[in-house]
């Protein structure tokens, strides 16, 4: 028999010690070969000062084990306070958040009985990065940012996991159509990935009809790979399709930690009640056991589960017509379960979970990222955005064009993406926010020290410079989205 794994255990706050207690009776009843070493985070820490919720202490545990098993906590209201669960995801690279959504008809009411999906969520990037700036009286900015490496890790951690689970198909959903670059980067990776993995069926979809799909057939999904904010909500869509937000688990992963959730909160109002049900917490610690390579213990807790739950062995929120007697407390439904290891389900399909090896620390991927040699970078131009209120697109353009800092000259001014310069229309509305694209003669290369000469003109006039954005190719290729309307 191996050795016992050392992992990091939270007990959270409001009905997190509840949950976790019966989680760990189960998992200790069957077998699993766990060393659990306990922290504190959450509301007390919040409180004590640290402003995320975790002391410098349990940094150490969860950097030693690498495996978390966290109840929920209670973030208190008010300013000051930072996300525990966004700093732990940042702060350890958990890239990969997985969350399985699985209807359990007939004995959880839902409108979809035959949907099991995964959907994979990206992270780390996105709009989520929390660069935001207010830039002028009316106009505030959040950078979306999505990068080629994290691209890769997510999209081959979806294939990965679909080949691992026996699961058929991984659908990719971005809004290419309209952010043709970042999007446009995330379905190209996934194209591209998809490729080394010939056994899987694989499709795209642009995300607002994914979504409308996933609501009305989420049936007709396996496992779904998003970038980080079209997962959140998605993910929180296809939970509640489920008929259960109180069952689902999460788990986020990273290269060298994971962390391993129930996707509900802290409930404080029906902490101190033993009545919670415990079952996203315990389901959460059934994807840690697979991840740690302890899948048959995984597999024995996770179909007595599904046997508990057809028999009829109910919490008070899923108590109804197929429920047993009254209404069980989290301890008891914990031993019901125990009651039921060994056995497997009769009418819900029971899981296999083969033999999966550990991940801990995660198998290096198949196809390491290559080394990709470095684009000839040229720098062809620059927006620089500018604040001006009361002004017309012309009076602008005419203060600029008579600027005359060659190489550079004005090639077009945009309001919110729309092309106002030349040849704008009347009819657009204009904010105090203007995109100035200044370019060098016929696309040829110019300098920095060009960009610094035309902002010292621009500040000199008395124009109110917000920012620039280099304008690049990249071996020859455009590095920038056009203006809307050329
Ligand atoms: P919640 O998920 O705690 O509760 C929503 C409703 O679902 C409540 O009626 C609650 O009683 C019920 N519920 C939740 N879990 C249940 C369970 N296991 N068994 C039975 N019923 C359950 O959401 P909320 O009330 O919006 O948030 C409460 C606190 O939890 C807040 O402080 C919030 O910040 C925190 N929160 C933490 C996490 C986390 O730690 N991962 C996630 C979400 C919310």
């Amino acid at each position: 028999m191996s050795e016992l794994v050392p992992i990091t255990v939270a007990r959270g706050d409001g009905i997190g010690p509840e949950i976790m207690d019966a989680t760990l009776r189960v998992l200790q009843a069957a077998g699993a070969r766990i060393a659990p070493e306990f922290i504190e985070i959450g509301e007390q820490q919040y409180l004590a000062g640290h402003s995320s919720g975790i002391t410098p202490e349990a940094w150490d545990s969860l950097r030693r084990t690498r495996v978390f098993l966290k109840s929920p906590i209670t973030t208190p209201q008010g300013g000051g306070f930072k996300s525990l669960n966004v700093t732990i995801r940042k702060t350890l690279g958990l890239y990969a958040n997985v969350r399985p959504c699985v209807s359990y008809a007939p004995f959880v009411r839902t409108l979809h009985p035959k949907m099991n999906l995964v959907i994979v969520r990206e992270n780390e990037e996105d709009l989520y990065a929390g660069i935001e700036h207010r830039q002028t009286d009316e106009v505030f900015q959040c950078l979306k940012l999505i990068t080629r490496p994290g691209c890769e890790k997510i999209v081959r951690y979806a294939f990965e996991y679909a080949r691992r689970h026996g699961r058929r198909k991984v659908t990719c959903m971005t809004k290419d159509n309209i952010m043709k670059m970042t999007d446009g980067l995330f379905h190209r990776v996934f194209d591209e990935i998809a490729s080394d993995y010939p056994e899987i069926e694989t499709e795209h979809l642009i995300i607002d009809i994914g979504a409308a799909r996933l609501a009305t057939r989420p049936e007709r999904f396996d496992v779904i790979v998003t970038p980080n904010l079209y997962g959140d909500i998605l993910s929180d869509i296809a939970a509640e399709l489920t008929g259960s937000v109180g069952l689902a688990p999460s788990a986020n992963i990273g290269d060298h930690v994971a962390m391993f959730e129930a996707i509900h909160g802290s409930a404080p109002d029906i902490a101190g009640k033993g009545i919670a049900n415990p079952s996203g917490l315990l389901l959460a610690a059934v994807l840690m056991l697979v991840h740690i390579g302890q899948p048959a213990v995984a597999e024995t807790i996770h179909n007595a589960w599904l046997r508990t739950i057809e028999d009829g062995v109910h919490t008070a929120e899923l108590h109804g017509t197929l429920s047993i007697g009254r209404p069980f407390g989290s301890m008891d439904f914990a031993d019901a379960v125990i009651e039921r290891l060994g056995q497997r389900p009769e009418k819900l399909t029971p899981v296999q979970y083969g033999d999966a090896p550990a991940a801990v620390p995660r198998a290096p991927l198949p196809r390491a990222p290559q080394a990709r040699p470095r684009a000839a970078k040229a720098l062809v131009g620059v927006d620089v955005f500018v604040h001006a209120a009361g002004v017309s697109a012309d009076f602008l353009a005419g203060q600029l064009v008579a600027l005359a800092v060659p190489p550079l000259a004005l090639q077009m001014i945009t309001n919110r993406g729309v092309k106002v310069w030349p040849g704008g229309f009347p009819e657009t509305f204009c904010t105090d926010h203007w995109r100035c694209r200044f370019v060098g003669p016929d696309g040829s290369p110019i300098t920095h020290a060009d960009i610094l000469a035309l902002l010292q003109a621009l500040v000199a006039r008395g124009i109110d410079v917000i920012k620039t954005e280099n304008l690049c190719t990249f071996d020859g290729e455009r590095g920038y989205a056009l203006g809307q309307g050329q």
